[in-house]
């Protein structure tokens, strides 16, 4: 080793012992001739005194360095209580520079905020600084925790291809030429899904894999196309089985962490209640404002826009407390910010502090609406209730994420608390926007035992044993009981407009190994990057990976995607024909 000691650990207990340290110049200060350094290596910081100016000449910032010394006591008055290293100091007889570095991009050990983009460009750098460290440090820990547990709990930890073809979580594939198959292409997995119930037709039982998942969606504020997944199947199991392992790895983990008893049984919800209550199916319990429903209410109203036209209609309201005093431009800023989720508008009604009612809205209602509006919606003297009307959906999810906003510019949300819950008996398929349905989970989550006769005949009302689980408004893991009979895999194909041809065509794998005894099973996957992110209480899961992509996809730091050479592309088989398929 190059150095005996880290420079974290030093203590008074060291005092008098010679040391040799290694690490970076993490900041440098002269006193009369004197140079004092921190020294920062992976354990932390240690002040180095350097009297010999000629070895202290060159020293700058992020130099790599090697230091031979004693350690010394602080002089009185100088010590730092803030460092665990803040009493001692060693008082260097020998410095050598181990390696030089340039002028900073940025400054590392100071409290500036810095741009991503620069961040991230500088990836190494940003890394040497305390928080993005501790992050990645956090989620070493968080993962040795995960499989402590699911080691204790008789779990095998098994790899599952990387290079495969597609997988069913609804998203596009990312793609990759065979330049030994010209014109045939792998894809990698959106999850591993279909690989882990092959191996509960194997027999392994308990199944759990750190997995690295890739799927090809837009651009989102918080999406990565690659992402980590806690990924867990089990056999002979219910339901029940798999929220109490997943209620295992959150506990120990937010204990081991946090110090922090999660309350077990997490509380259910109903995912219809979730949408009612809610507008989501992720709720954040953290604070109130609840949904309310006004549909009867307003079933005669003579406001054409709450008018009920047909399917399954729905008003509803949402109160902001205070809301009424908000400034007009404000105001309209709520129409914007609806607008740019895709809806017309948010009305609006203002209780004004003597219980009259303004806004734009309300004269368009009748007398006795106006007159019961601000009890039936649970609205006091000084609240704004916002509205919506349409399909009760999307007229649920606007008040929802109305909501949420809500709570964020009114600082109602308790952020001090821990609201894990599961929402269950989320329904089988939902409408893909041209008359036929798609899975809400994966085509292999299992109709709900009520359902299990007749979930194709009314596949708008059909629910699955699929179950989320939801922080503070965020879905951090979701599964299901899986269909383990090939007849009912087949309804639920028909179902989704999959033709027997296209299933055994792309599914064709799994339904034949399910004609070999295939055991009852079901599974959950974490995405272990949000988890990190909100265990960390980091802005973003970007904060929690070492080398992620930017928001918009592209990596800073290695400039990926890039462009490939005219003989890249000839070799990979990008622009090969595929071969008519064979008539064997
Ligand atoms: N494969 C699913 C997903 O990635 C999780 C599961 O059903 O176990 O969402």
């Amino acid at each position: 080793m190059i150095r005996t000691r880290e420079a974290g650990t030093l203590r008074s207990a060291d005092l008098g012992k010679q040391v040799v340290l290694a690490g970076w110049v993490a900041r440098r200060r002269d006193h009369g001739g004197v140079a004092f350094l921190d020294l920062r290596d992976a354990s932390g910081v240690a002040q180095v005194v350097v009297r010999d100016s000629d070895a202290a000449a060159d020293l700058r910032s992020e130099f790599c360095v090697k230091v031979v010394g004693e350690v010394a006591a602080r002089p009185a008055g100088n010590e730092n209580p803030e460092l665990s290293t803040g009493d001692i100091e060693v008082v260097a007889t020998e410095v050598e520079v181990l390696s030089v570095a340039d002028a900073l991009p940025f400054p590392i050990d100071e409290h500036l905020t810095v741009g991503e983009e620069a961040r991230l460009r500088h990836r190494y750098l940003d890394l040497r600084r305390d928080e993005p460290a501790r992050l990645l440090r956090l989620r070493s820990q968080t993962m040795k925790i995960i499989r402590d547990v699911m080691d204790d709990q008789g779990f095998l930890d098994i790899e599952t291809p990387n290079l495969t073809r597609s997988t069913p979580e609804g998203a596009r594939d990312f793609l990759v030429p065979v330049r030994l198959q010209p014109g045939s292409w792998y894809a990698l997995p959106q999850s591993p899904q279909l690989f882990k119930q092959l191996l509960m037709v194997s027999g392994f039982e308990r199944y759990y894999q750190i997995a690295r998942c890739f799927r090809d969606e837009d651009f989102r504020k918080d999406r990565q196309p690659e992402f980590t997944q806690l990924d867990i199947e089990m056999s002979f199991v219910e339901q029940d089985d798999v929220i109490a392992i997943g209620e295992a790895v959150v506990s120990a983990v937010w204990k081991s962490i946090h110090g922090h008893d999660i309350p077990l049984p997490l509380p259910r919800m109903t995912y219809a209640e979730a949408m009612t209550r809610f507008g989501s199916d992720k709720p954040d319990v953290r604070f109130g404002c609840e949904l309310v429903e006004l549909t009867q209410y307003f079933a005669d109203t003579p406001f054409r826009v709450f008018q009920p036209q047909g399917g399954n209609w729905y008003v509803g309201a949402v109160v902001m407390p205070g809301g009424a005093s908000q400034p007009r431009k404000e105001l309209d800023g709520w129409q914007e910010w609806a607008k740019a989720r895709g809806a017309k508008g948010l009305a609006y009604v203002l209780v004004g502090e003597d219980g009259e009612l303004g806004g734009p809205v309300a004269k368009n209602l009748s007398d006795g609406e106006r007159a019961g509006l601000a009890q039936a919606s649970g609205a006091a003297p000084g609240d704004a209730v916002f509205f919506a009307a349409g399909q009760r959906p999307e007229a649920q999810a606007l008040l929802g994420a109305a909501r949420l906003e809500i709570g964020e510019r009114k600082g109602l949300i308790d952020t001090s608390r821990w609201a894990f819950l599961w929402v269950v008996d989320a329904p089988m398929f939902e409408a893909d926007g041209s008359g036929g349905w798609t899975a809400v989970h994966h085509p292999f989550t299992a109709p709900h035992e009520s359902w299990l006769d007749n979930f194709h005949d009314q596949p708008e009302t059909a629910l699955a044993y699929a179950y989320d689980l939801v922080l503070n408004g965020n879905e951090i893991g979701g599964g299901s009981i899986r269909i383990h009979q090939v007849d009912v895999q087949r309804r639920v194909f028909e179902v989704i407009g999959l033709t027997p041809e296209d299933a055994d065509a792309k599914f064709g794998f799994l339904l034949e190994a399910f004609k070999y005894g295939p055991p009852p099973h079901g599974g959950i996957a974490f995405g272990l990057d949000r988890l990190v992110a909100l265990l960390g209480n980091a802005e973003s899961i970007r904060e929690v990976i070492a080398f992620p992509k930017t928001a918009s996809g592209g990596d800073p730091l290695t400039g990926a995607p890039t462009p490939i050479t005219a003989a890249q592309r000839r070799e990979a088989g990008i622009d090969a024909k595929p071969e008519p398929a064979s008539s064997s």
